[in-house]
């Protein structure tokens, strides 16, 4: 069986039992993040000189690696994030899948991977949500999370791109990230540790960029803080990122309030919230830009009542305030630590797109050729 115009021809080959219903209800009750997955996966060879090939949906199921395996040393592997919503009129949607493609070639590019042709990466997508459509959770502020991922197949302990490739898609149900209400977060600033530096991989959505975060992240934990906030590596001196997040400033408040993020230098990794969030920040009537801020600003900013609030975005959550700031050198909170309006207000904005409840004016979904009327 194959599908769309991909040069790429698909293969599906569901499981012939599937999860009855009352069973796959009972999971989806309380899905947490990243814990169950649903009962397909995609998955795509590429080898040097071949190409892109047997491209199949198949039963989930574990792999088998030879401890050769290039990417088990190296670390040659890139992966994407976004999510499939179920809709308001029934129906599922996936967000910007186009968007995250795209970022997925380019994080390829940088880790010496074969890019995977857009529409491959759809057709993946499509095809996944077709036939585990079921998995994709009513609850509101839940979603089915799609995690698209490739790495160096190949068994070699030789230091090279690897000469065969697996591109793997895989889906797993997700709860709501605050399921007591939106909580803002404690960010302890990393000034002994760089998560990216000019040059180096910071741009690109690849797990070794996570892997050397985990030590920063710790820290943060033991300081008492949720998350780390990544200075600039050079003077740790400006605002990078949160985590696996972007963030955002808010100066100003109400109709005057003007948004600025931290602009896009080669170190941070171009968020596609933070990208829709810029759009929809315009849409609604508030100035926005792609800039710069000190750790200095940040401070002075909140002491001085012109910053009014700050948030970090990224697909698992959209927008997580951040109340307050530890560091070795103080700590502060921004206004009264609660979460801000305006960023109460992009968030909804943005949650009622993905939900079909708001017209979807910038075409950013991506709907599943699923039965409609469920
Ligand atoms: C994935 C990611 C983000 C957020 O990207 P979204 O496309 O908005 O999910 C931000 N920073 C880092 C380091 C990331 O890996």
């Amino acid at each position: 069986m194959s599908s769309r115009t991909s040069a790429i021809k698909f293969y599906a080959n569901p499981a012939t039992r599937r999860v009855p219903a009352a069973e796959r209800e009972r999971r989806l009750a309380d899905p947490g993040f990243g814990r169950i997955f649903t009962e397909h996966m995609v998955r795509i060879g590429w080898a040097a000189g071949r190409g892109w090939h047997d491209a199949e949906l198949s039963p989930y199921a574990p792999l088998t690696l030879d401890p050769g395996t290039s990417v088990l040393h190296y670390a040659q592997a890139v992966f994407e994030g976004l999510k499939a919503f179920r809709q308001a009129s029934g129906g599922v949607a996936a967000f910007r899948p186009q968007a995250h493609a795209a970022r997925f070639r380019s994080s390829a590019r940088r880790l010496a991977l074969p890019e995977l042709p857009e529409e491959a990466f759809l057709e993946a997508i499509d095809l996944l949500l077709e036939t585990d459509h079921e998995w994709v959770p009513a609850a509101p502020e839940h979603s089915l999370y799609l995690r698209p991922f490739m790495f160096a197949g190949e068994v070699s302990l030789s230091v090279h791109p690897s000469e065969e490739v697996t591109f793997l898609l895989i889906a797993s149900p997700s709860g709501s990230y605050f399921p007591r209400g939106v909580k803002p977060v404690t960010v302890w600033l990393s000034e002994d540790f760089s998560r990216a530096a000019p040059g180096g991989t910071g741009a690109a959505k690849t797990g070794g960029n996570y892997a050397g975060g985990l030590l920063a992240q710790a820290q943060a934990a033991e300081k008492g803080c949720d998350q780390v906030v990544w200075l600039d590596s050079r003077e740790h001196r400006w605002v990078e990122e949160m985590g696996g997040m972007n963030l955002c400033f808010v100066f100003g408040e109400g109709r005057q309030a003007r948004l600025m993020t931290p602009a896009l230098t080669g170190t941070l990794l171009p968020g596609i919230t933070r990208d829709s969030l810029l759009t929809l920040g315009r849409d609604l009537g508030y100035a926005v830009e792609e800039g710069r801020i000190s750790v200095d600003e940040w401070r002075s900013g909140c002491e001085d009542g012109s910053l009014t609030e700050v948030f970090a975005c990224g697909t698992a959550a959209v927008i997580t305030p951040v109340g307050a700031v530890k560091s070795a050198r103080g700590s502060w909170t921004v206004r009264d630590g609660g979460p801000g309006e305006v960023s109460m207000r992009l968030r909804q904005a943005l949650v009622d797109i993905q939900r079909g409840a708001a017209p979807d004016e910038h075409g950013w979904l991506h709907h599943a050729r699923v039965p409609s009327g469920r």
